[in-house]
């Protein structure tokens, strides 16, 4: 079985470059650019490279990024002020907290202060709320969680039909497992999701036509997990030493599903920019919405 490697470069251009178009669009109605607020607290060198990619995304595609940087010893309070201050901006149209917040500090309260306008990353309960109620209008006109709508983009582009299909999400969090599964859910596929207590998870997975891995395990998922022909979305983000270099690696083990899985994506270069794209159409869209 030949395994389509499917890079998203091409597809996630394409997304920013329709988004680009309607930041365009934007400015020239409302004589500004729609603005995202990127909050990081600390100094975790993975968060700041990813802070650097979004600001650096937004200002490339016809956005504004403001930066705001704190401390842990700035205290949480300060947190909670300057994302009130935020709200209160009529010229900043999304707010995203970069995660992980110190040990301690109440990441759910930051999520649900964040206002659901602005909450391009998905995160806040009535935006929780709306993917659940009305899945595909919040796909299509909403702020759905990033980087499960963009493994929906790469199954549409790819070609991969959900409609009667069995779909697999291994790991149930509240950014990438869960709303996967309601997204897979509004395609029409028969849905199953796995996690840490999940008894005979190559069994259950085996049985997948779609298996998407959010997991955190480097290459846990080998070809013990795949039904041939199967399509398999690697979402995980891991960083390992190989051969004394840091090294990126997925959830799953390439070398192990290639030539068993029908299309798979890689990591680096799969999943990642998507998140990105769909986080800078969120933004966008959060700007129009807000200002309908
Ligand atoms: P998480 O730690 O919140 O959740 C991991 C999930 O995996 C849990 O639900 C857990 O039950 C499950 N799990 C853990 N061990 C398991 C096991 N042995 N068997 C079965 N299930 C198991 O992680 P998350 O935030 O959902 O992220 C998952 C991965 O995706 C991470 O590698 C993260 O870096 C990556 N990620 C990537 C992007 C992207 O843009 N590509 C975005 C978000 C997260």
């Amino acid at each position: 079985m030949e395994t389509r490697i499917f890079k998203t470069k091409e597809l996630s251009e394409k997304t920013l470059a329709a988004a680009k178009k309607q930041a365009e669009l934007f400015l020239a109605q409302k004589k500004r650019k729609p603005t995202l607020a990127v909050v990081l607290v600390g100094d975790d060198p993975a968060s700041h490279i990813y802070v650097g990619k979004k600001t650096e995304t937004c200002k490339a595609n016809g956005l504004d990024a403001l930066d705001f940087h704190l401390t842990p010893a700035d205290g949480f309070a300060r947190l909670e002020e300057l994302v009130n201050k935020l709200n209160k901006r009529d010229d900043v149209d999304g707010i995203l907290v970069q995660s992980p917040l110190p040990k301690d500090w109440d990441e759910e309260k930051i999520q649900a202060l964040i206002h659901p306008s602005k909450d391009v990353d998905g995160f806040h309960p009535e935006n929780v709320g709306a993917l659940s109620l009305n899945t595909i209008k919040v796909l299509e006109t909403g702020l759905p969680s990033c980087t499960p709508a963009g493994v929906m983009e790469i199954l549409k582009e790819g070609g991969i039909t959900l409609r009667g299909k069995h779909a697999v999400v291994i790991g149930r969090s509240n950014i990438v497992g869960k709303p996967m599964a309601q997204m897979l859910l509004s395609g029409d596929a028969t849905v199953t999701i796995c996690h840490s207590k999940t008894t005979d998870l190559e069994a259950t997975c085996r049985r997948a036509d779609v298996l998407v891995a959010a997991i955190g395990k480097a290459r846990f998922v080998t070809k013990a997990f795949v039904k041939p022909g199967a399509a398999v979305i690697d979402v995980g983000i891991n960083r390992e030493m190989r051969d004394g270099k840091a090294k990126v690696v997925g959830d799953v083990d390439q070398e192990s599903v290639t030539g068993v899985a029908s299309f798979l994506t890689p990591v680096p270069n799969g999943v990642g920019p998507m998140t990105i794209a769909i986080l800078i159409r969120n933004t966008v869209r959060a700007a129009f919405n807000r200002s309908a």
